[in-house]
């Protein structure tokens, strides 16, 4: 493969949203596939579009999962700057270059006669945007504020052979002479795009299929320059569960990966599960960490098909992550979220190990202790018709007896007090087994599977189960 180059291009418009952070992914893993490099280039040329803060946070999110670059504003390398708006000198010269050789001209035109025109057309049934390029003939250069348009070629098609896609095609008829340079001198994404990727030597460009349609408009600004145009691939879009295209006002979805931070979702699932948004590896294995993904990338496995988000596979694989974490990392983890649920205050570490510990297994993100808690310490307790008919065997309410006996003279209330008094439990009622445990931890917890019980019991503490088990004497 020739030296690969590729790039991310932000532009500051707002957080990093997840449909961003995969195009960004997908470019990361294909540049260290191919021991090239990853570039970050800020596309910030909207400036009414940018927003206070947003590039920043952006980077810090990229950093965040796991994606870091060879070359941005951070870390300049050959080819700066690598903000748009440090680059408008370059645009210029090579804007003025098209204008001398008459493949784009000045074009005086107002919104308003631009509008009349086009209505003009359409009543003529020429509504392919062709203008009349009135102004491309004016030979004074008027003092008027004027935008630089590119003169669209007559009957010319243009063909790339997508990664994604295979052969695409485009006929010129279907695009009007468009923008290269607006009134204030600084250029539109689809020409300064074209001459930052063409200098920045980049050899591919990833990107969503929803710019599938800018690519002839930069074809054409290839061409008239005779440069060579990258490779192209267009990854097909994120879709909902309702196969709905993924749009920012889906509140199904938690669609900023700052969010995913603050919730307590790990990097490196969330690397893992948006690696899977849209392509998958020969093997049907999820859970691949990031030196795995970047040797099993291969952009020809990338999806034809929308790609969907699947909030369970995100919350299996963090919920696998999660149960390789070390007790303090998971402690690291859940108490911003205790703290802020009033939980941890008052409760020695220890108290705080256990309580993790005794969920890890189940959490499926950070946040989640909160709701875990919540229904283990504070549930009215609810006995489901299973759990009912399994107390009303015969022996259970001996047991439970046996059991509350053994509590009530018992004062320290540990785990490994526990362990014996349950022991005891099983000597003195002659229960064994699932007729012993299941009773005890059904009346105790009213769930039928859960933590270890022992850990269980110690955390709810003496009074709590004598409450509970008492509650299930008949
Ligand atoms: N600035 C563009 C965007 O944020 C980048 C498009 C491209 O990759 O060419 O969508």
């Amino acid at each position: 493969m020739k030296n690969v180059r590729v790039r991310y291009a932000p532009s500051p418009t707002g957080h990093l949203h997840i449909g961003n952070a995969r195009t960004a992914l997908f470019n990361y893993l294909f540049a260290k596939r191919h021991k090239g490099s990853f570039v970050v280039r800020i596309e910030d040329t909207d400036t009414l579009r940018n927003v206070e803060g947003g590039l920043e946070s952006q980077l810090k999110y990229l950093k965040w999962l796991g994606i870091d670059w060879d070359e941005s504003i951070d870390q300049e390398g050959e080819y700066g700057p690598y903000r748009q708006l440090e680059r408008l000198d370059i645009y210029k010269k090579y804007a003025q270059q098209l204008l001398d050789q008459g493949l784009a001209y000045k074009c005086y035109c107002t919104e308003e006669e631009l509008e009349a025109e086009r209505e003009e057309l359409i009543k003529l049934g020429k509504d392919k945007l062709h203008y009349s390029r009135k102004c491309y003939h004016l030979k004074e250069d008027k003092e008027l504020p004027y935008v630089l348009r590119f003169k669209v070629p007559d009957d010319t098609t243009y063909t790339f052979n997508d990664v994604v896609k295979g052969e695409v095609t485009f006929h010129s008829e279907d695009v009007g002479d468009w923008v290269l340079m607006k009134r204030n001198g600084i250029p539109t994404y689809n020409f300064a795009c074209v001459v930052d990727d063409h200098l920045m030597k980049i050899s591919h460009v990833l990107r969503g299929e929803d710019h599938i349609t800018n690519t002839p408009k930069q074809m054409m600004v290839y061409r008239a320059f005779g440069w060579d145009a990258p490779t192209f691939g267009h990854m097909t879009l994120i879709v909902n569960e309702n196969n709905k295209k993924l749009s920012k006002r889906d509140q199904s979805i938690i669609q900023y990966i700052e969010q995913y931070q603050e919730l307590g979702y790990l990097p490196d699932a969330l690397f893992n599960f948006i690696a899977l948004l849209g392509w998958s590896p020969d093997s049907k294995k999820e859970i691949l960490n990031k030196q795995q993904l970047i040797q099993l990338f291969d952009e020809k496995r990338l999806s034809t098909s929308p790609a969907k988000f699947d909030k369970e596979k995100l919350a299996f694989i963090n919920n696998r992550y999660i149960k390789k974490l070390h007790t303090d990392e998971l402690i690291e983890l859940c108490m911003p979220h205790l703290v802020e649920a009033d939980i941890a205050q008052e409760r020695d570490m220890n108290w705080i190990e256990q309580l993790v510990s005794m969920f890890q297994d189940r959490l499926s993100y950070g946040a989640e202790i909160v709701e875990l808690y919540d229904e283990f310490f504070n549930q009215s307790f609810k006995l489901n018709h299973e759990m009912k008919e399994f107390l009303d065997q015969e022996g259970v309410n001996n047991t439970l007896k046996v059991f509350r006996d053994l509590i009530e003279g018992w004062q320290e209330f540990t785990e490994e007090n526990i362990k014996l008094l349950i022991k005891a439990t099983q000597k003195i009622s002659e229960a064994k087994g699932k007729m012993l445990y299941m009773p005890l931890r059904i009346a105790t917890t009213a769930q039928m599977h859960g933590p270890d019980l022992p850990k269980a019991l110690a955390l709810l503490g003496k009074h709590t189960v004598l409450e509970r088990v008492e509650e299930n004497i008949k």
